[in-house]
């Protein structure tokens, strides 16, 4: 299979399949097929890149047309990547219960991202996207009832499957399901070509929309989907939504299901856990949720089985949720004593080991010109730009003062000592020479209003908590939001803030 392509697009689908070997009972073949290789990290890139290329063909999507589309994040992460690479701009609609890094990806990716209030569930945000496109003209790709959707599964997933089973027998394929696009699709497939096959699906246990029995409430054309009786809120983000979608529903209803699996929310996180340390595979909630009831088939299944089943998306995706809440931030003891086992480098232990017979004498890192102290008092005394920051481009406490300037609208000129040009004209270590011979340290960011010293960043911050930073301002007669209040140490780096 060539591996060089001609488009990010190209690299959607292929993905591995990977033989379980320390966390599988072993008389069984369990595999794992890992959807975090898709570029955008999860299966829903196929699902982006099937609807959005159907929609080309039939006409229904035309050139720069919007696209909008409601999702827990990772259809719109896919749909991100397709439309960033096919032009076409898009709007996601996603519930604000949804995790953080997903929103910031998407819009990484540019998309914009709407979000709705998690109280109105799945099917409120569905609503919302609904909304947006009646009343704008936009694209909805309909990944719930989409065959398009069902369709590039049976096309990719279940074709891969195949290819990679060819030969062995393949006796339980193991998946949950969102949209049901891959439970659908693949199924379908499997069903004609591989009949052996037991097609296991897996539902969280507290949340159980097929295992109940009861039938999706109709919609009636007014408001929302309604919620299916038996849904509640469960662990797996981007499984089971409070309602069972068509493309769910009709692999139940053609009998392509031949066992349901519940799932715990606490199995889920374990198991995901599990496959990162004992397998060095990373992926998230529904990944460790399918992977629960693929081991729980092992256990029972014959000896020699092979079973396969499916990992939907990577576990980056999951730093603000359940999964990581017990990883810790900070050194747990274990690392302590790691770091305690040796004399140096440590917070309890300040003091920087010298290399003595290193030291040499070196050349004078800041010196004192006359055109370094011009050029600082031309800055000083600019009359256009009274804010003043002798900054280092890069340096966490420059930018933490920057943020302030920019949360309160002050104008200030920043003068970017280690900035390329400075470095090539050697006035950067010049002026670092007139500012250390002024004041008498080395340190930078250095502030000054009207030529006045504030001094770094905790004295600016100091000056804004307690008022005197708008005094200064004030008399300076400089122009900013002097209505605003914010906190200075919320602008620092985590790694400080973290400290208190
Ligand atoms: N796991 C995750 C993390 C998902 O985002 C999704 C899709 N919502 C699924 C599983 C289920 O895939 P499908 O929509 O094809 O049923």
């Amino acid at each position: 299979m060539k591996n060089k392509f001609n488009s990010i697009l190209e690299t959607i689908g292929n993905t591995p399949v990977v033989k379980i070997s320390s966390i599988a009972p072993n008389n069984v073949n369990l595999y794992v097929k890992l959807e975090s290789f898709n570029p955008g990290g999860s299966v829903k890139d196929r699902l982006a890149l099937g609807v959005i290329e159907a929609a080309e063909k039939s006409g229904e999507l035309k050139p720069g047309q919007t696209v909008v589309e409601a999702t827990s994040g990772n259809t719109g992460i896919g749909l991100a990547v397709v439309c960033a690479k096919k032009g076409y701009p898009l709007v996601i609609v996603m519930a604000e219960n949804f995790s953080i890094e997903r929103r910031k990806l998407m819009r990484f990716l540019g998309a914009k991202v709407i979000i709705t209030p998690a109280a109105l569930k799945g099917s409120g945000m569905l609503a919302k996207a609904k909304e947006l496109a009646d009343t704008h003209g936009w694209f909805l790709t309909q990944q719930f009832e989409n065959e398009a959707n069902a369709a590039i599964h049976e096309r990719t997933t279940a074709e891969e499957i195949l290819r990679d089973f060819e030969g062995e027998r393949l006796d339980y394929w193991v998946t949950g399901f969102g949209t049901g696009g891959t439970v659908n699709g693949v199924a379908r497939r499997l069903k004609k070509e591989r009949p052996e096959t037991q097609i296991v699906l897996c539902e969280p246990d507290n949340s159980q929309l097929i295992g109940s029995g009861e039938k999706q409430p109709e919609w009636r054309g007014k408001g929302p989907t309604p919620s299916h009786p038996a849904f509640r809120p469960h662990a797996m983000q981007g499984w089971t939504p409070d309602f069972i979608s068509s493309l769910a529903a009709e692999a139940v209803e053609k009998k392509h299901i031949d066992r349901l699996m519940p799932v715990s929310g606490a199995d889920a996180l374990a198991l995901s856990k599990a496959l990162a340390q004992k397998e060095g595979i990373f992926t998230g909630i529904t990944g460790g949720a399918s992977f629960a009831g693929a081991l729980a088939i092992a256990n029972e299944a014959g000896a020699g089985s092979n079973i396969l089943c499916m990992l939907p998306d990577t576990g980056e995706r999951y730093l603000t949720t359940p999964l990581f809440e017990d990883i810790d931030t900070e050194m747990n003891s274990d690392e302590l004593a790691i770091a305690e086992s040796t004399p140096n480098y440590r917070f309890d232990n300040l003091a920087i080991p010298q290399d003595e017979e290193n030291e040499e004498e070196v050349e004078d890192p800041f010196p004192l010109t006359d055109a370094g102290i011009a050029t600082m008092n031309k800055f000083l005394t600019d009359s256009d730009s009274p804010v003043v920051m002798f900054a280092l481009e890069w340096c966490e406490f420059c930018w933490a003062a920057r943020k302030l300037f920019k949360a309160l609208d002050i104008p200030f000129v920043s003068v970017d000592l280690d900035s390329v040009s400075y470095a090539e004209s050697g006035m950067g270590t010049q002026l670092r020479g007139a500012l250390l011979d002024k004041l008498g340290t080395p340190t930078v960011p250095q502030i000054f209003i009207t030529g006045e010293v504030i001094g770094g960043c905790t004295e600016l911050f100091a000056a804004n908590d307690d008022g005197s930073l708008k005094q200064l301002l004030e008399r300076a007669e400089v122009q900013f939001d002097s209505e605003k209040n914010v906190i200075g140490a919320d602008f620092l780096p985590n790694w400080v803030r973290k400290k208190d």
